[in-house]
């Protein structure tokens, strides 16, 4: 299996990359923020806790995030491989991933990190905030508590990896198509 997290600040471009992975290496993409918007849609019990917290720009507790993730996990037992998107934030939430994916006898192969400047993601988000209306992408203060946050929750997550050597920097600003060459020659140098 190829399995990647795709790790990186709030606008440093995931779920656009991912979409284009997943196409290549016909993998399952998994964005906890992706299923919590779907949860909030669908105005399930799940999508009322989580947007109390994406509001602020706090992260959802990882009981339930870890809790959610397996069970998505678990709709594509067949899947070739997937891409954690968003997932895991916190070190508690990638040791959680790394005892699942070892409960199926699997792991991560990489972590790809997409680097993008504080600047250039606040210009993004705003941006975002305007075209899709993302509720947490339009207050300039949730902008930066979610940056806030990423620093001091989520970059621990980026040294869990690089202890297992698993850990690849990419240069997350350029056009869409240069950073995803970026990423494909990352994922081939290494599985070829
Ligand atoms: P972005 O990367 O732009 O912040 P996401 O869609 O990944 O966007 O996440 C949106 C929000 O969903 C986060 O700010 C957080 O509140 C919540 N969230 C997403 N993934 C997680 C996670 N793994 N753990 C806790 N909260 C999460």
């Amino acid at each position: 299996m190829l399995n990647i997290v795709l790790f990186g600040p709030p606008g440093a471009g995931k779920g656009t990359q991912s979409a284009k992975l997943i196409e290549k290496y016909q993998l399952v993409h998994l964005s906890t923020g992706d299923i919590f918007r779907a949860n909030i849609k669908g105005g399930t019990e799940l999508g009322t806790l989580a947007k109390s917290y994406m509001d602020q720009g706090q992260l959802v507790p990882d009981e339930v995030t870890i809790r959610m993730l397996e069970s998505e996990a678990d709709k594509s037992p067949d899947a070739q491989g997937y891409i954690f998107d968003g997932f895991p934030r916190t070190p508690a939430q990638a040791k959680a991933l790394d005892q699942f994916l070892a409960s199926k006898n699997t792991s991560i192969t990489m972590m790809l990190a997409l680097e993008v400047e504080e600047d250039e993601l606040k210009k993004r988000l705003l941006l975002r905030g305007r075209d899709s209306g993302r509720a947490d992408d339009v207050d300039p203060a949730v902008i930066q508590k979610r940056i806030d946050v990423y620093r001091n929750e989520t970059e621990p997550v980026r040294d869990y990896y690089q202890a297992q050597d698993k850990y690849t920097g990419i240069k997350g600003t350029g056009s869409i198509d240069e950073i995803f060459e970026r990423l494909c020659a990352a994922i081939d140098s290494l599985v070829k």
